[in-house]
């Protein structure tokens, strides 16, 4: 296996690791993003073989529901170590582990992901896009909100990272908040 790209961090409960991939990815873009530190679709695809796939923009369905982020396709890639993931242009989705979690979770990964394509690498700045999403489009309910702090919440906090339970709390604040951030 030859490289891997730094990516902008994932939705789910690693958060160390997520923190860093997103610093590595600020790191650089503030370099000027040479451009073979960002790979296309097609490159990614090639480079993890096995059963990634290229989801045209707009032709993704979660439980029945189109998902959109613009115009920004997503590599289906069930072999990621990880729930969702972005690069800037594309989102991923690891369809085995998203067949585990429950609706409103699945599209809050799959917002969340979507966030970094409009608002950069900063997690909390990506849940909380994800969280106004929801709640502007009525996929997410307090119910649901209360389904995806389950979900973060075996996250450990350190000084790189917001634990499960502040990521929580903040995206509450964010969900109440008639403004959009
Ligand atoms: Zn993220």
């Amino acid at each position: 296996m030859g490289r891997s790209w730094p990516r902008w961090g994932s939705a789910s409960r690693m958060a160390v690791a997520c923190a860093m991939v997103a610093l590595l990815a600020l790191s650089g873009l503030a370099g000027g993003a040479a451009a073979e530190d960002i790979p296309t679709p097609e490159e990614y695809t090639a480079h993890v073989g096995g059963d990634a796939v290229i989801t045209l923009p707009g032709a993704l369905k979660l439980d029945g529901q189109s998902m959109v982020c613009g115009q920004r396709p997503t590599v289906l890639d069930s072999q990621l170590d990880d729930y969702g993931a972005a690069y800037p242009g594309f989102l991923i989705l690891n369809p085995r582990l998203l067949a585990k979690v429950s609706p409103p979770v699945k599209m809050w990964i799959y917002a969340h992901e979507c966030g970094h394509q409009f608002r950069g690498p900063d997690e909390e700045t990506a849940d909380c896009f994800a969280v106004q999403r929801g709640r502007r489009q009525g996929w997410l309910t307090p119910g649901g909100l209360d389904e995806i702090c389950h979900f973060i919440s075996p996250a450990k906090g350190d000084s790189m990272h917001f634990a499960g339970s502040n990521r929580c709390a903040y995206m509450r604040r964010c969900y109440e908040d008639p403004s959009i951030r």
